[in-house]
């Protein structure tokens, strides 16, 4: 019954389109016709991005007692960008074409020949000799801070979260008395010129990353960075991503950064063009990142193990996985077309996790009349307060019902005839399609369990 759509390349076109169709993405200043890659989470997107973040924010702080939270600003002292290597490393080298000034990366492999000389051939114009010698191109941010735009108050948009981690982990510690090992976890925006940005929400220019290190003691590392890539890969299970279509990359030496002492990606595989692709970063960063920020800040990043008596610079694990990223995982992965038995009109459905449903439940009285529409409110009413739902008493109850499997909501409830009589109500299930009557007073306990709210 379901076709084997997953993997076909028109599937993220389709989410483009429903996306916006149904208000979960918009182009950005869409009206001026838009903005380079960077998109609007619409009424049911922010939903479905706020639950995700919150399934992050369940398992990683609140769940644990060894990792805090913390909120750190956008805006970060500049010094920390030359200390964390962003400011002479965080560069592609990139071309420019002089007659049809558009710009690629050097390695892009539509470029013909060598960038610089006569025979190298813009990909976009076609022309011959126009094409720059490669130049380093950042990929931050910049800004001024203050009245006075000049060098000295240049000012960066954050490429990551983690640094703003990193410069609070004495901060952290302190105030909580954690004992390492602990970790320090956030969730916030980050920003990147990307070169080559695109595929959606894939690749953007402003996104939200979700990013924990975890503090450990030198010795105890690679145990750890086994643990955390266990969890990791656990946690996106749990999110309801098929598990066939996930798996490990381990970076090869010359991917790996010449700090890290080992760093395995989570790929998920987003089907059509794009393939397996990273969802997740793990990575074992030694003691890189503390070492450097006490060298430049001139304070000391260190550990004060009571115990033993003993002072030492903590290594670090991080995870670090795109809130947007992983959206475009579960809205890829849950998005199929089918052939419904005994109807002509097919279906789309988005299966999504019920937690991460940005609708719970659809709420309809089968026709305007008799009682129904009151009785369908009056549930409504008081489902509302505990979860979202949506109650819809237009069109046909099919179309409403197909309204609703587009979008995800996992459970639709009809007030009926009988509902009037008896107190029972129907409920359907978004994947299997059965229909149950339940009475309308056990409905709100039915659904708190169904969904676990
Ligand atoms: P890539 O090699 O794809 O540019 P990266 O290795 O630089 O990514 P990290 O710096 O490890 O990525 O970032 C961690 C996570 O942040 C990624 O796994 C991804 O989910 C997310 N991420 C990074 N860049 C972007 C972006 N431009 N748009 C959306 N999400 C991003």
């Amino acid at each position: 019954m379901h076709m084997p759509n997953a993997t076909s390349p028109d599937v993220m076109d389709r989410l483009v389109s429903l996306s916006k169709r149904r208000g979960f993405i918009f182009q950005s200043s869409e009206i001026y016709g838009g903005t380079g890659s960077v998109w609007d989470y619409g009424p049911l997107g922010v939903e479905l991005k706020r639950n995700l973040k919150d399934r992050w924010w369940q398992a990683m702080v609140r769940a644990r007692s060894d990792i805090e939270g913390i909120d750190a600003a956008i805006l970060m002292n500049p010094k920390v960008w030359e200390a964390s290597g962003h400011v002479s490393g965080f560069v592609d080298p990139l071309v420019d074409c002089r007659n049809c000034k558009k710009r690629f990366r050097a390695d892009d492999p539509r470029i013909k020949g060598e960038p610089g000389t006569p025979d190298a051939q813009c990909p976009a114009c076609g022309m011959k000799g126009t094409l720059s010698a490669p130049r380093q191109f950042n990929l931050m941010f910049k800004t001024f801070m203050g009245p006075v735009e000049d060098t000295a108050s240049v000012i960066y948009l954050r490429p990551e979260t983690a640094q703003g981690i990193y410069v609070n982990f004495v901060n952290v510690q302190q105030a909580t008395r954690q004992k390492v090992p602990f970790g320090i976890a956030q969730i916030g925006k980050a920003f990147r010129n990307e070169i080559t940005p695109g595929n959606f929400i894939f690749r953007t220019r402003e996104f939200e990353q979700m990013e924990m290190q975890f503090f450990v003691e030198p010795g105890t590392d690679m145990t750890w960075f086994e643990y955390w890539k266990d969890q990791r890969m656990r946690w996106h299970h749990e999110l309801g991503l098929d598990p066939a279509r996930l798996r490990f990359h381990e970076h090869t030496k010359e991917e790996l950064a010449h700090y890290a002492r080992g760093a395995f990606d989570i790929q998920f595989d987003f089907g059509g063009t794009l393939g397996f692709q990273e969802v997740e970063g793990v990575h074992h960063r030694g003691d890189f990142d503390l070492t450097r920020h006490a060298e430049y800040s001139g304070k000391k990043l260190e550990y004060f193990d009571q115990p033993n008596n003993r002072r030492y610079v903590p290594n670090v694990i991080e995870t670090s996985v795109g809130a947007d990223r992983a959206m475009l995982a579960v809205l890829v992965n849950g998005y199929r077309e089918e052939t419904v038995e005994g109807e002509s009109e097919g279906r789309t459905v988005l299966a999504l996790h019920p937690a991460l449903a940005p609708i719970k439940a659809g709420i309809f009285p089968l026709v305007k009349k008799d009682g129904m529409p009151e009785m369908a409110e009056r549930i409504a009413q008081d489902l509302r307060p505990r979860f979202p739902v949506f109650y819809d008493e237009s069109g046909a109850i099919g179309r409403r019902y197909r309204r609703q499997d587009e979008v995800g909501t996992p459970f639709c409830i009809t007030v009926d005839g009988q509902s009037v009589s008896d107190g029972t109500v129907t409920v359907r299930e978004r994947d299997t399609l059965r229909q149950e009557r339940v009475g309308a007073d056990a409905l709100r306990a039915v659904l708190e369990t169904r969904l676990s709210v």
